[in-house]
């Protein structure tokens, strides 16, 4: 049964494959409109059930195409390292952060909209992923598969939310980390099993994919399907889907599936997925990525941060724990441990990923990056007229640093909020505009005056080096440009897209010598030991390897050579 194929080939006039479709949103039949046929039943989903696990940490409970400065401060490109001539390969990029991957959102919520409910909770999550939206929704006879690519307000409107019935949804919004960017890749993705079908979210990467690979392959020989016809896409999502397929069937139920393939995971992965009545949500033991539970007053919420539940009116609960598989039916919700905890969360979720009006192990994120602001003022003073953020992942930390330094802030910089990712190339004549895309100035504000200028991290350089130029003709006096993380010195194989070692600036250059490359007056970073201060979580249960190198899992085999070799 081929389901997850743009044009698929046993597509019925009415939609259906088998009692699943799965199609692009402009593809939705109006005889998708079908009622749900589940008995709308209360939860009761604490009675008689173990409580869930208690929570480890507190509940609440860019770039244009300029290449290196060569001018006015003593340096030039025939002096950088290896590496920063590469990093001109890489300056055609407009931006320069670490992206996120992904946002999933799970709801199982009996006699409540799923489908709306799902879209406002991945219209919360779009800042994790712009490249692809989607959800399954299933009304206890089959699942619905409606994705695309774009943005979340770009996949879906009115008419197809309006047919999309069911009691649980899973959602997905995509930035490719493993995979392209194409539909195929896009999710949720569905996998019919003998027992019906599920669809699988993730946000994460798996760093295993080899030996899961292998084993598929012995689980397509034992049921006799031929390996690769299976794969209709390159990513791990793919993979894993592909592996509980073979698993669920006869007496080997979904949650039995998962109790199997979840502790031969390796990596970073939230998973949100169904079948026809059951939701599921597991994180990995790492808890690398944040996965939240929630509560509507019909239902139970998943979502990748807090700041999705806000949106639906849903109560946070609590962090689901690292190495926790959670399972939500009408018998309610049950909790399983499925690894050994050994929490390391994401540091950088703290300095860009999250939104700053989510919480991550009971903080606040806006909080935290005004500490690291105030923290970094102290780090790294400087005298000047006005602090200004790039907006908008740099306000926070900006705010921080006048409210400690007693400097004014202002806004010097607009965000065009609205450039995403988009797919359409820009044309050579708007290309050379670089970073206005992004970012204009605001003339009057910076004029004459010595700028501080307070971004999130430094990737590549290009954005940075772009910036200091740009606001220079503006008619800034001097411009210190402050960066709330440390040094980006080693790539991430958990999800974000940090590219190579080779395109990062830090690896092979002093603070001193990317301060010339991208033209600032002065450049400093908050300390790695500020930082993770500031996030109050103690450094032992972070990841900083992005940072310092120490990844706490280990890395795929053949990304060991690039950080032996540093390139
Ligand atoms: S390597 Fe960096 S970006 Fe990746 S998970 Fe660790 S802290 Fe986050």
């Amino acid at each position: 049964m081929i389901i997850n194929k743009r044009l698929a080939p046993k597509l019925e006039e009415d939609g259906t494959v088998e009692g699943v479709v799965c199609i692009p949103s402009w593809r939705c039949p109006p005889s998708a409109q079908s009622p749900s046929q589940l008995p709308v039943t209360p939860l009761t989903h604490e009675s008689g059930l173990p409580e869930p696990p208690s929570n480890p940490v507190e509940p609440e409970t860019q770039e244009d195409e300029e290449p290196p400065s060569v001018d006015g401060f003593g340096f030039e490109a025939g002096c950088l390292a290896p590496e920063l001539s590469d990093v001109n390969d890489a300056a055609s990029e407009l931006f320069d952060h670490g992206e996120d991957e992904c946002g999933v959102f799970g709801v199982y919520a009996p006699g409540e909209d799923v489908a709306k409910l799902t879209y406002y909770g991945l219209f919360a999550l779009q800042h994790r992923g712009q490249e692809s939206a989607g959800m399954a929704v299933s009304n206890g006879d089959r699942i619905m598969v409606v994705k695309d690519m774009g943005l979340v307000s770009q996949v879906f409107d009115e008419p197809t939310l309006n047919s999309l019935h069911g009691h649980l949804a899973v959602g997905h919004c995509r930035y490719s980390t493993t995979g392209s960017s194409t539909w195929d890749n896009s999710q949720p993705t569905f996998q019919g099993t003998p027992e019906g079908g599920m669809a699988l979210a993730h946000n994460g990467n798996l760093t295993n994919t080899d030996e899961l690979e292998q084993w598929l392959t012995e689980l397509d020989a034992a049921h006799g399907v031929p390996h690769k016809v299976r794969m209709d896409s390159t990513s791990d999502t793919a993979l894993l889907a592909a592996i509980f397929a073979r698993l669920i069937g006869g007496q080997t139920l979904a949650t039995a599936a998962a109790r199997e393939v979840l502790p031969k995971l390796k990596g970073a992965f939230c998973l949100v997925f169904c079948t026809e009545n059951t939701l599921f949500a597991a994180r990995d033991p790492q808890g690398i990525h944040p996965l939240v539970l929630g509560r509507l007053e019909n239902g139970w919420v998943v979502a990748s941060e807090t700041a999705a539940l806000d949106i639906i009116g849903a109560t946070f609960i609590r962090e689901i724990e690292p190495g926790e598989l959670i399972t939500i039916s009408s018998a309610g919700l049950r909790s399983t441990s499925f690894a050994e905890p050994d929490p390391h969360g994401c540091l950088f979720e703290f300095v860009y990923l999250a939104r700053p009006d989510t919480k991550i192990s009971g903080r606040r994120i806006y909080q935290v990056r005004t500490e690291i602001g105030r923290t970094l003022a102290m780090e790294s003073p400087v005298d000047a007229d006005l602090v200004i953020p790039t907006p908008e992942s740099g306000t926070p930390s900006a705010i921080g640093y006048a409210e400690a330094s007693g400097i004014p802030y202002g806004q010097g910089l607009v965000k065009n909020a609205y450039v995403g990712r988009t797919f359409i190339q820009p044309s050579q004549t708007i290309r050379q505009l670089g970073i206005r895309l992004k970012l204009n100035p605001i003339r009057d504000v910076i004029a004459g005056k010595r700028l501080i200028v307070v971004d999130d991290s430094i990737v590549r350089g290009n954005t940075q080096r772009a910036l200091v130029k740009m606001l220079r003709e503006a008619g800034a006096a001097e411009v210190h440009v402050r960066i709330a993380s440390p040094p980006v010195m080693w790539p991430c194989f958990y999800g974000i897209d940090f590219a190579t070692r080779a395109e990062l600036i830090a690896p092979g250059l002093t603070v001193e010598e990317i301060c010339r490359s991208i033209g600032a007056d002065t450049l400093g970073y908050i300390s790695l030991e500020g930082l993770v201060a500031c996030t109050g979580v103690a450094k032992r249960r972070l990841c900083c390897a992005c940072f310092d190198g120490e990844y706490p899992v280990p890395i795929p085999p053949d990304r060991v050579d690039e950080l032996q070799n540093g390139c």
